[in-house]
């Protein structure tokens, strides 16, 4: 079976050589504080920094998932005289609000339409630190934020701190990284790697931030998962399984901005496809926002379980529609380890209808 799935997605063919090498290493038996760890540690976070083109000043850090970062940026980044300001279009920055407003209930609300970029031309924020939290890559209806947006943002609030959640695009995209201060990701997505892994990145004005508000009520408050990292550890006994197979993947692929280009190709290839085709299509019509690594493809509901039943019958399987696009979309990843032979074989599928 194919899967075109936006997460978990297909992993890379590679892994299933380095998890056998990862057994016979013994990496799997060692204690999270020796010396064997913290060397496989360190050498992952350079490679993070080389292939995803991580300035040096970030640090980063290694968490269970994108859903925990959400919690750890309300319980470690923002003070409670400040707030999160959300701006969303979607199910994962829609949820990413609710788990914020939970801790901080003075959290705003900023939706956007699906064909529109984030506006912030008409929001004042009073102090400094407050926190803006924007979704890269909203993997529930395949749109995707501009680095011009970003970079507005960046200009037009510099005394906030500006947080992304690139969970269905780290690996898949060239961030803009210095125009954020916090980025984080879970590996089962662009990294092409099983579930149980995130990953959060910080600048060095989120660190000073943390600092200032010295959270350190939970396991997981960011100063105290820092600590441990400085020392190239981790503040629980992390998922060895999963930074091992990281940073084998992670010294086989090729630099992100490389991966990017070939992904970009690809999702102009769907659209220009999907345009074409007599029932299926792009569920976003405005070429700035659409998504490279999530293509949403919109039909009636039965033409999309039609789509489903005769993708399933040739061994592919489709991303389901998610919340409110759920019965008249499907999702095809875009993600760096599927292949060309993979996408043509779906291409086919789609013809015969
Ligand atoms: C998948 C996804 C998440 C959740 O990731 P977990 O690893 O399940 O925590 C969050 N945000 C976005 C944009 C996602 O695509």
């Amino acid at each position: 079976m194919t899967t075109f799935y936006p997460g978990p997605s297909k992993v890379y063919p590679q892994v299933r050589q380095y998890l056998l090498d990862a057994h016979d290493s013994g990496i799997l038996s060692v204690n999270h504080r020796s010396g064997a760890f913290m060397e496989m540690c360190q050498k992952t976070l350079q490679l993070l920094h080389a292939k995803l083109n991580i300035p040096d000043g970030y640090t980063i850090v290694f968490v269970s998932s994108a859903t925990e970062c959400w919690e750890i940026i309300a319980q470690s980044f923002t003070g409670n005289e400040q707030a999160g300001f959300h701006f969303y279009n979607g199910s994962f920055g829609g949820k990413w609000s609710e788990y914020a407003r939970k801790i901080h209930p003075q959290s705003k609300i900023h939706p956007f339409g699906l064909e529109e970029s984030a506006h912030f031309s008409n929001i004042s924020i009073a102090g400094e630190n407050n926190i803006l939290c924007f979704t890269h890559n909203e993997t529930s209806n395949g749109t995707q934020l501009t680095n011009e947006t970003l970079a507005a943002a960046r200009n037009r609030f510099p005394g906030q701190l500006i947080a992304v959640d690139a969970t269905s695009s780290l690996g898949g995209a060239d961030l803009p990284i210095a125009d954020a201060d916090i980025w984080f990701a879970s590996v089962q997505k662009c990294l092409g790697l099983p579930a149980g892994l995130g990953l959060l990145v910080a600048s060095p004005k989120a660190v000073a931030t943390a600092e200032n508000l010295a959270d350190r009520r939970f396991y997981n408050s960011f100063l105290s998962v820092r600590d441990n990292i400085l020392k190239f550890q981790t503040h629980c006994t992390p998922n060895v399984l999963a930074i091992y197979l990281l940073m084998r993947v992670l010294e086989s692929v090729e630099n992100v901005s490389l991966i990017a280009g070939r992904l970009t190709e690809q999702a102009l290839g769907w659209y220009g496809f999907l345009k074409a085709h007599p029932v299926l299509k792009p569920l976003v019509h405005n070429p700035a926002v659409r998504s490279d690594t999530v293509i949403a493809v919109a039909a009636d509901e039965k033409t999309v379980s039609f789509a489903k039943q005769k993708a399933r019958a040739a061994g592919i399987e489709l991303g389901n529609g998610y919340g409110q696009w759920k019965a008249d979309t499907f999702r095809i990843a875009n993600f760096p380890a599927i292949d060309m032979q993979e996408i043509n074989a779906l291409k086919q599928v789609f013809l015969t209808m």
